[in-house]
């Protein structure tokens, strides 16, 4: 039985998942769900000996049903193969008593790839299984991270064009340096005079606008997107949560059953979203903590059942978790007002009209899976220096956040259960502020001296990535207002 996609703001909608990948985000703004969320058909017992590779297939066949095997595991071995650095594909660290999933062995060094390594193969396909003659033009807003996996992930793919909008002033020099110097003939990349939430609010209204669609469409273009509402984004992220189980299991770290808490570092909320998939599939997860940095959004809407984004916009250490508009939380608002895609637009143009919503004491009920913390900008250094001294491993700043906010719901709520850590960055990418974490004296050191302090700090090899960029040509310098990204978009397609 094929499974069909639905958006959260009109429940009446079905089409395919290649479709759904396709389109990216739905006409109507709306996002795209399973109109099911489907249940694990091999058991844990199985799951255990499977590579990365296996457990992808057994968990991404069940999500997007109208791809053929074939298709599935030729994009499959396309994705998870020497780009990264480590058969494991997400190795798991124990660290004292926690477990860190390390979602950083990729081309780019940051969770992203996960999910951006496989895009671009499950949209070449998705458009050959719809006979799409135009060519795909992906449009992306990132915080950082995003931005080079996608660009990673499409350059030079054949009938694909990406073009990646950045916050001039919000992402950090290596991040910066990784884009502006991506090769590829059909990538280009834009800095844009405002926040992350400008370029994301920027690049929704391009896909939402239907006339320019049309003026493409003549042209032979056609939008998708690579932000983490793509669905083809979403789904390969469940498989890293099955993995981890899996892998516990047959390490002999906990019993068949047994739940274990998750923490994530929260921004758009895409990658915790995933973690809640997996428990929907069956995955014996307890809670899923959601860890804030100081814009703590997310942190106040679980707390207080009222999500607004009304406050000032902090600039903090970890880049990629600067977000006040958490798109993905979109499906979980869906699924919370019991599939209700009335009700979930009125909440979503309650947020763009007013920048902020309020959900039912009835819809606050189906959230208790969730817990949520943040940490300031002192608890994120502290706990990096703390982790560091204690075991010689280095964290990165977002993997802090999330680090810290497990400790806090550890000793608060006296909860026993394993907890797994998602480890969204290496250190490396973040090197000046892990530095100055564990000690002050790295302050005035440069960017790039510091990574090779790092490396004798933390004895893990520089990563390619890093020596990538070392002395690679900028080759991207273009710069636009964030209420010009349409006519940027334009101009570069010659439109
Ligand atoms: C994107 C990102 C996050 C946030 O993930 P979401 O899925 O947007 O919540 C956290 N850490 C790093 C390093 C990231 O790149």
């Amino acid at each position: 039985m094929d499974l069909r996609y639905k958006s959260t703001r009109d429940s009446g909608l079905r089409i395919c998942a290649s479709e759904a990948i396709l389109k990216g985000l739905s006409f109507d703004g709306g996002l795209f769900v399973p109109e099911k969320l489907p249940v694990l058909d091999v058991s844990m017992d199985e799951l255990k000996d499977m590579t990365y590779q296996e457990t992808a297939y057994a968990v991404m066949k069940q999500f997007l049903t109208d791809f053929t095997e074939e298709e599935l595991k030729g994009c499959i071995a396309r994705a998870y193969d020497g780009k990264f650095d480590t058969e494991e594909i997400a190795p798991l660290a124990k660290v004292g008593d926690t477990y860190f999933l390390e979602l950083f062995h990729g081309a780019t060094i940051a969770f992203k790839d996960m999910a951006l390594s496989i895009l671009p193969h499950l949209m070449t396909t998705a458009a050959k299984k719809n006979h799409v003659e135009n060519e795909i033009v992906i449009l992306t807003a990132t915080s950082g991270d995003t931005g080079k996996a996608a660009l990673a992930g499409f350059a030079d793919v054949e009938g694909t064009r990406i073009i990646v909008f950045y916050p001039k002033n919000g992402v950090s020099k290596v991040q910066e340096l990784q884009m502006t110097t991506q090769k590829g003939g059909n990538v280009k990349v834009v800095a844009i005079h405002g926040n992350f939430d400008d370029a994301q609010s920027g690049v929704k209204a391009i896909f939402e606008d239907k006339e320019l669609a049309k003026e493409l469409e003549e042209k032979g273009y056609q939008f998708s997107s690579a932000n983490s509402i793509n669905i083809g984004r979403l789904v390969p992220q469940v498989v890293y949560y099955v993995y981890a189980y899996a892998k516990l299991l047959s390490n002999g770290e906990i019993q068949d059953g047994e739940k274990i808490n998750v923490a994530v570092p929260t921004g758009n909320f895409g990658n915790i979203l995933a973690a809640y998939y997996a428990k929907q599939m069956g995955v014996p997860i307890g809670k899923l903590i959601c860890a804030s940095n100081e814009n703590k959004v997310l942190f106040d809407f679980f707390g207080t059942g009222t999500y607004d984004r009304n406050r000032e916009f902090v600039l903090t250490s970890s880049p990629s978790m600067d977000i006040l508009v958490s798109s993905n939380l979109e499906r979980l608002i869906y699924l919370i007002t019991g599939e209700d895609s009335g009700k979930t637009k009125e909440l979503m143009d309650g947020l763009k009209g007013n920048g902020s919503y309020s959900i039912t004491e009835e819809m606050a009920e189906k959230l208790k899976d969730f817990e949520a913390g943040f940490a300031t900008e002192e608890d994120t250094a502290g706990c990096i220096r703390r982790v560091y001294e204690k075991t010689g491993y280095v964290l990165d700043t977002h993997t802090a956040v999330a680090a810290y906010v497990c400790e806090q719901y550890q000793s608060k709520s006296k909860d026993l259960a394993k907890c797994v850590v998602a480890s969204t960055a290496s250190p490396y990418k973040f090197a000046k502020s892990v530095m100055t974490a564990i000690d002050g004296k790295y302050e005035n050191v440069k960017d790039f001296e510091l990574l090779n302090e790092l490396e004798s700090v933390s004895g893990v090899d520089m990563p390619q990535a890093i020596k990538d960029i070392l002395d690679a040509k900028i080759v991207h310098t273009l710069e636009c207002d964030s209420d010009k990204m349409k006519e940027t978009v334009k101009t570069l397609l010659c439109v």
